[in-house]
């Protein structure tokens, strides 16, 4: 039998870093993962990039997110032993139209994170564009380095549990959750990414999950040292091979990557890229994403003990780290209360 303060439900990369600062403060917890259902984190590129294209605007709270990214990001590098953050720089490929703009916001707030606009600028392999403007502050999160290097600590203190949890075995009595005869716990903080639309507390907390594809190809690009970002993404990935991603495609039944959705990423690529190419993986998953597309924290409107930590998005490498930490504050302190626009109860209590 198992008796635990908390009980962590989903081992992606929001339980990962969540169960990392509980480790942190030494916490009495413990993680349940399945064994078989997917992550969306082994599938993302692990992207952050601090611009939003269409607008040309600083993403949402990137001051807040990208100092808590950072920061947690590297010790938990130190914790686990490898490096799972790389800053790199993007370049994005720029027509007459978005040329004029990006020249145009240099010195407005999303100039911060603008670099060198370059008009005559040709990569070999890359088709002409008008510009390329290289993007500051980005690069890529190795999730899944992330991830096993968290589950490896987790088995070894063995505070893992590798089993699917059946919602309907769960009992909550004396003021504990009590799972079939074998786990006890005062509190559970849900972390299952897309599969909470089965659960039946928080399956109506505003969730509305997209699947994603993305491939891996081989070409004879030469070797890159930026993401290139045009309608695709190409993220260098070893010698001669990329990541190309990613697609959003809604009303979807399963994550699994589909042979007819491919062209939503080769016709991209092809007007991206000029020369021939071999695709070598195709994976997918479902995006764990709200309407309001903000996280969902904190406790269940019946039972404060239930909690959830959920909803990154598209954004879980940068959004994971600053929920984790409001977590932390919302568990370690009484008087603290989650932010209402992040605060799950915004769904719940309408
Ligand atoms: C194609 C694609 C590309 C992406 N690219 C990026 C990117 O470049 N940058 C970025 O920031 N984000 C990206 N994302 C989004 C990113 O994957 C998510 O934001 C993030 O990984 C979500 O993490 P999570 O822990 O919430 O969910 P998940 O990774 O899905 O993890 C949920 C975990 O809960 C477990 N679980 C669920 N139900 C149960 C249960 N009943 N019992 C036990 N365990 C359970 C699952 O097994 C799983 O381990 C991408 C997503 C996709 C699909």
């Amino acid at each position: 039998m198992i008796n635990t303060k908390y009980l962590l439900i989903g081992q992606g990369l929001a339980g990962s870093v969540l169960a990392w600062q509980m480790l942190e403060h030494q916490m009495d917890f413990h993680v349940m993962d399945s064994p078989s259902l997917p992550k969306s984190s082994m599938v993302a590129a692990g992207l952050y990039n601090p611009l939003m294209f269409n607008s040309l605007r600083v993403a949402r709270m990137t001051d807040k997110l990208w100092p808590e990214m950072h920061k947690t990001y590297s010790a938990i590098e130190k914790t686990i032993g490898k490096r799972i953050l790389h800053p790199m720089k993007s370049v994005k490929m720029l027509n007459d139209e978005e040329l004029s703009d990006w020249q145009s916001k240099q010195q407005s707030p999303p100039g911060k994170y603008i670099g060198k606009i370059l008009p005559q600028m040709q990569i070999s392999g890359i088709k002409p564009f008008s510009a390329v403007g290289f993007i500051l502050e980005s690069g890529y999160v190795d999730i899944p380095q992330l991830i096993d290097g968290i589950s490896k600590i987790l088995h070894q203190k063995k505070l893992m549990i590798i089993e699917d949890l059946d919602y309907s075995s769960m009992e909550y009595q004396n003021e504990r959750f009590e799972i079939g005869n074998q786990i006890s716990a005062k509190n559970i903080i849900f972390c299952e990414g897309a599969a909470v639309i089965k659960n039946p507390w928080f399956k109506n907390a505003g969730f509305h999950p997209n699947k994603g594809e993305i491939i891996k190809i081989e070409t004879e690009l030469n070797d890159i040292e930026y993401i290139i970002r045009d309608k695709v993404f190409l993220l260098p990935s070893g010698k001669k091979r990329f990541k190309v991603g990613a697609s959003y495609l809604h009303n979807q039944t399963n994550g699994l990557p589909e042979k007819k959705n491919l062209p939503l990423l080769t016709t991209k690529l092809e007007q991206l890229i000029s020369i021939p190419y071999t695709i070598t993986d195709h994976k997918a998953g479902m995006r764990p994403a709200v309407k309001d597309r903000i996280p969902v924290l904190g406790s269940h409107t019946k039972n404060k003990n239930m909690m959830i930590m959920n909803g990154m998005g598209s954004k879980g490498v940068v959004y994971a780290p600053y929920c984790a930490k409001i977590m932390m504050d919302y568990l370690t302190d009484e008087n603290y209360t989650i932010p209402q626009f992040m605060n799950v109860q915004r769904y719940l209590t309408k």
